[in-house]
């Protein structure tokens, strides 16, 4: 069976074919020659999950699955939410959406937070949606060097270490975008 998946990151597309083994013939954006930006206008994670995979079904007639995660902090009335690759601005850039966090939660006693990743899969016109969730807490400061986004302000529940002071490995078993996959991935089986 071939599936696309609605994102041209090679990374998740490199993790989530580790997962899925030989018997899904797993294609890419440009896969498919699908170059322009797919919209994604939804208020919800979940709604913009399902806008981008409903697009590739509607405008290219394949199969299709595509993600999309947001941080929520309990304390921000859980923004960033669906304006967390944005939230300092149009730049997109991960210090200054940190820094903007950072600057929201000074002097807030409630740091409770968490990663949220919908996948939504459409078979045949079907839709099924998958989700993960990541619990943790917005540190005070930002600390580690590996990943990406938020990751060096996130302390995942049970660590006292940030995501970012996580290996790869490590990251990938406990975050919310790897239980998504791993639940999209048993349904595909
Ligand atoms: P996307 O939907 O996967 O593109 O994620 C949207 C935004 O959420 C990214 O631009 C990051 O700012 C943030 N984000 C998503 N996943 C992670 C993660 O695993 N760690 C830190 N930040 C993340």
């Amino acid at each position: 069976m071939q599936l696309v998946f609605a994102t041209n990151n090679k990374n998740k597309i490199k993790e989530i074919n580790n997962l899925i083994g030989n018997s899904i013939e797993l294609l890419s954006l440009e896969d498919i020659n699908c170059l322009e930006d797919i919209p994604e206008t939804s208020d919800t994670i979940a709604g913009n999950a399902l806008q981008k995979a409903q697009y590739v079904f509607d405008k290219y007639g394949y199969n299709c699955f595509a993600d999309d995660t947001g941080l929520e902090i309990e304390s921000l009335n859980n923004e960033p939410g669906i304006y967390s690759a944005r939230y300092a601005g149009p730049q997109r850039n991960s210090n200054d959406n940190m820094d903007k966090v950072l600057a929201g939660l000074k002097n807030k006693e409630n740091r409770n937070a968490h990663f949220k990743t919908v996948i939504a899969l459409i078979i045949d016109g079907k839709e099924t949606l998958f989700e993960g969730i990541a619990k943790g807490e917005i540190t005070e400061s930002k600390s580690g060097s590996e990943g990406f986004g938020y990751d060096p302000i996130f302390k995942p529940q049970g660590y006292e270490i940030t995501f970012s002071e996580m290996n790869l490995d490590e990251k990938n078993k406990i975050s919310h975008r790897a239980k998504a996959m791993k639940q999209l991935v048993n349904y595909l089986m």
